[in-house]
């Protein structure tokens, strides 16, 4: 049987190494000109830059994704986990390490607030149990109606998941400090949420950075996708870049294939990796749309993002390989993020910087970095070049000021990518950067579905749909999308 994959991001090449595997004949279209979608590269004067994802997270699900290969990750690529795993200046001069060693970030809670080591003791206990549970029973399933939703130990112990408590609201009852508070917190950036409006169950992200450990594979993120790339290839995928879906083609609620604009495709099944919102609004008939543009309009969308790509003639010492930058008052920040009255181009904001050549010497020219700097914006705002360069120099100003160093005349690249970079590159809504938030009513049965509720054969694998957001996910994503074809055609 034919299967075409529309998109080659991680859910696209995880989706169609899988089918493979399984006898399907595949066929990738890719829009752009090499596998990894948001992990695009951008290399320019001997600098390489991961244009989107840089945390390898959650080592546990690559590993058990290659499982279903019979290979590891070790071999394709090397793993070194970083120390420290980052490093966070809380906006009111303080700073802290965040170490690979439990018994070191006991040192430094304990030092932020009274009792603060018994406390996190406690959070990441929580957090273990949480991570497990989803882990063994929630992530890889698939959620088709509320039965079951219902009949997963969701709602049984729905109170003892926190799902319907606001993270924030749950890290008050364990952190006084705003320190504290901050590092449990902030890696619900990597949700596209604030702890306001994202649900208390996702504290498992303080398990899957604070014990789980944060990773860097040798030659970066580009290596991971190329690897999958490599993988799939073995099992006989055809790739076929620079060629956008123009139209998935359907009859009588059946797809037939997809057309290009360099031919036509045709297919037992279709398999769409693109941004669902762009793919459902633009390459099918309104009729065969599971979601309109009303319902579109109704999500909360995750953040999109400045990106700044900088390559610089020296090493900028005081930068760990992540560094973040939080606000003194980030609330503020997520409400110019999240709330869509307030919503622009923040005046104060937390930011972060990623420079992958502390740790890996092919990532920048000998003696020099690479550095990427992202900040969050809300969706949908006005991008200019005049507004990203009034940005720019706010950011570098901050972060000259708080390094102590003078990077702007070091710098010998420099790209910007943003909003509008989104939406063309990637076909993305809004210019959302990873597209739909983790609210409650945005998790796991109601995210958007796997399967179209109008065609009978065609799905979508990748960060709109359940598990969600990041790399990790999306293998899940297409592991949940390859089980259910299984079932249903072989
Ligand atoms: C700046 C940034 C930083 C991030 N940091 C992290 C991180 O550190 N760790 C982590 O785990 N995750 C991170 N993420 C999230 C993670 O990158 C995404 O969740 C994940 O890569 C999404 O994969 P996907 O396959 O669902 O979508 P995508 O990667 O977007 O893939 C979709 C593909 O479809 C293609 N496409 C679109 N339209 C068409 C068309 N008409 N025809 C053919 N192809 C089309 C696109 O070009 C793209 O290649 C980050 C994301 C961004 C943007």
């Amino acid at each position: 049987m034919k299967a075409i994959v529309v998109g080659s991001g991680f859910g696209g090449l995880a989706a169609s190494a899988l089918l493979a595997k399984d006898g399907f004949s595949v066929t990738v279209l890719e829009k752009n000109e090499g596998p990894g979608g948001r992990a695009s590269v951008y290399s320019e004067g001997g600098y390489h830059f991961d244009m989107g994802p840089s945390w390898y997270l959650m080592p546990d699900v690559y590993e058990r994704f290659f499982a279903e290969f019979s290979r590891k990750p070790s071999d394709f690529y090397e793993l070194k986990r970083l120390d420290p795993s980052y490093r966070i200046h809380f906006g009111n001069g303080k700073v802290a390490d965040i170490s690979p060693e439990l018994g070191k970030n006991l040192e430094l809670f304990e030092s932020l607030e009274p009792g603060g080591a018994e406390k996190l003791k406690e959070y990441l206990e929580s957090a273990r149990e949480k991570y497990d549970l989803s882990i063994n029973e929630l992530l890889y399933r698939d959620y088709r109606s509320i039965l079951d939703f219902l009949s997963g130990r969701l709602i049984l112990e729905g109170r003892k998941l926190h799902v319907f408590e606001s993270l924030d609201k749950f890290v008050s009852k364990y952190f006084r400090s705003d320190e504290a508070k901050k590092i449990v917190e902030y890696s619900i950036g990597f949700l596209g949420g604030s702890p306001k409006n994202t649900p208390a169950f996702y504290h498992i992200m303080s398990h899957i950075d604070l014990t789980l450990g944060v990773y860097y594979p040798v030659g970066g993120m580009r290596r991971v996708a190329s690897a999958m790339k490599e993988m799939a290839e073995s099992y006989g995928v055809e790739f076929r870049f620079n060629e956008p879906a123009k139209r998935i083609e359907i009859e009588n609620r059946v797809a037939r294939g997809v057309t290009t604009a360099q031919g036509a495709y045709d297919a037992d099944l279709v398999i769409v990796n693109a941004d669902y919102p762009y793919s459902e609004l633009h390459l099918i008939e309104p009729r065969y749309q599971s979601y309109d543009e009303r319902y579109w309009e109704s999500r909360v969308l995750a953040p999109s993002a400045i990106v700044i790509y900088l390559g610089v003639d020296r090493v900028i010492e005081p930068l760990a390989h992540h560094t973040l930058f939080l606000d003194r008052n980030w609330e503020n920040n997520f409400d110019e993020i999240f709330d869509p009255e307030r919503a622009g181009w923040p005046k104060s904001p937390s930011y972060y910087v990623n420079v992958p050549s502390r740790t890996d010497p092919t990532a920048a020219p000998p003696g020099c970095d690479t550095l990427f700097i992202l900040v969050a914006l809300a969706p949908g705002i006005e991008d200019t070049p005049v507004l990203r360069e009034r940005f720019y120099d706010k950011i570098m100003d901050h972060l000259e000021a708080t390094t102590g160093e003078d990077i702007r005349h070091a710098i010998r690249v420099k790209r910007i990518f943003a909003l509008k970079d989104f939406e063309e590159r990637y076909n993305a809504y809004k210019g959302t950067a990873l597209g739909l938030s983790h609210t409650l009513f945005q998790t796991a049965l109601w995210r958007p579905a796997h399967q179209s509720k109008k065609v009978e054969n065609l799905y979508y694998s990748g960060h709109y749909t359940h598990p969600g957001i990041g790399v990790p996910m999306t293998l899940i994503s297409s592991t949940i999308v390859a089980r259910e074809i299984r079932n249903k055609y072989l």
